[in-house]
């Protein structure tokens, strides 16, 4: 009996999750990832809800813990630092997740503890994908190093900006794309002896924000974001980018002029455009997306990479209902199970994709009056009795429905 093979495009949590579910499960996985290594880097990102079930399943809530960011708390700061409120953090999903780690560090993670035999193309990406429908029984991509893989199945995980998916998803309607209005600059910056292990969030006018987050390896973790759309940084160099938001954030006070001197020497700026995914359907044929390319949710939304590590699963749990006993297989079949997938996953994402209209302006307010409105909003909202409140907000991936259970786990 040949395994039936997938090809997953996408080395990061969503395709990493879906490498090592589906080896688990039998198949052959050959994973592509855009970049010439594997990618570290990234900023702070945590597992809540179910992912943490599905994180328990792989035997890996020890290794993440191990790599703790450290933070033990959120607090909302003012210009001089001064703590005016403090979100709270208590049980496992509280602003502050019981599980907080890098990006990068999670992956690796992951990487680490695939089971034996998926296979890693590094450095190339796909130019061409033939779905050849029922006559072929199989979905041929062509690298753009020449390398033509078949496979049964190909798992989109590329990330928000996808070239895959538009690739596969180009009708009208297939793929919704919406810009939030908010750009948001990550950056490591040396730690000083006043950062401590909380989160800390500053507001100021004209729609900015600053934030400083601990990390586990003796430097600080900064964010500057700002709601607008006056300024469009995609694409700059570091360069530019720190001269274009030390113009923004001249007067914004705290610790502004300090996270801009360290990202002028920091080597893994990012800058993500908060831009929400949607798409009515997650499949095509023999191809599926996974992960922030089928429904990026962005960090206003939350739990991107909670929703990304529990896709791996439910996708092959999904998938071990389908009989590959007999040859490739079945399109029928492989359409039911992608079919199971969409709709276990979709009630997950819709839940967080609904950010209320004007959330925007209440998080970034424009003028002193809106940030005095906000600083008594956050004072209301951090009260005793506004908790559960809270705690709803910060509840993502949260289900009472079981997971989906694997058919023969112990195939491999
Ligand atoms: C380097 C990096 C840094 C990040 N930093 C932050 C952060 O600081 N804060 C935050 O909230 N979120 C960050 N994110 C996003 C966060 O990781 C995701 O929201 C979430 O984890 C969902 O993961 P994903 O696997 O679906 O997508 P992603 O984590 O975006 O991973 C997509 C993967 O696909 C690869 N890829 C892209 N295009 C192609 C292609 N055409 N062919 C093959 N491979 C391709 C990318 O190199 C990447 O490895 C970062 C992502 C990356 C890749």
């Amino acid at each position: 009996m040949t395994a039936p093979h997938a090809v997953i495009s996408g080395a990061s949590i969503a395709g990493l999750s879906a490498a090592w579910w589906l080896r688990r499960t039998g198949w052959s996985v050959t994973v592509v990832e855009r970049a010439p290594r594997f990618r570290d880097g990234g900023q702070n990102v945590d597992v809540r809800g179910v992912a943490r079930q599905v994180l328990e399943r792989m035997g890996l809530v020890e290794a993440v813990r191990a790599v703790n960011t450290t933070e033990t708390g959120t607090v909302l700061v003012d210009r001089d630092g001064a703590v005016r409120a403090e979100l709270p953090s208590d049980g496992t999903d509280g602003a502050t997740a019981e599980l907080e780690v890098l990006r990068g560090d999670f992956a690796r993670t992951i990487l680490d503890a695939l089971p034996a035999g998926v296979q890693f193309v590094y450095g190339e990406q796909i130019d061409d994908v033939d779905d050849g429908g029922l006559a072929t029984g199989r979905v041929t991509v062509t690298t753009s190093a020449g390398r033509v893989l078949h496979a049964d199945l190909l798992v989109v995980a590329e990330g928000v900006r996808s070239r895959t998916r538009a690739r596969v998803f180009g009708a009208p309607g297939d793929v919704d794309t919406r810009d939030l209005g908010v750009t948001m600059a990550f950056g490591t910056i040396p730690r000083t002896e006043a950062d401590d292990d909380r989160w800390r969030w500053y507001n100021a006018v004209e729609g900015r924000q600053v934030h400083l987050r601990p990390d586990p390896y003796g430097t600080t973790r900064a964010i500057l974001a700002f709601a607008g759309d006056d300024d469009d940084l995609t694409g700059t160099d570091r360069d530019e980018l720190v001269r274009r938001l030390r113009a923004r954030y001249a007067d914004a006070g705290w610790e502004s002029e300090r996270v801009l001197d360290g990202f002028a020497s920091s080597d893994d700026l990012y800058l993500d455009v908060l831009t929400q995914v949607r798409m009515p359907s997650w499949r095509r044929g023999r191809v599926c997306v996974i992960g922030d390319a089928a429904w990026c949710v962005t960090p206003m939304g939350g739990g991107g990479a909670s929703l990304a590590l529990t896709s791996g699963y439910v996708l092959a749990a999904s998938l071990s209902r389908v009989d590959t006993s007999s040859g490739p297989l079945d399109r029928q079949a492989l359409d039911a199970a992608l079919g199971a997938f969409d709709e276990w996953m979709r009630p997950l994402v819709d839940d967080v994709q609904g950010i209320p209209r004007g959330i925007v302006h209440f998080a970034y307010p424009q003028t002193e009056l809106g940030l005095a409105a906000r600083g008594v909003a956050d004072k209301v909202m951090t009260s005793r009795l506004m908790q559960p409140v809270v705690a709803r907000i910060t509840r993502v991936a949260d289900t009472d429905r079981p997971l989906p259970t694997i058919v023969d786990v112990e195939r491999v």
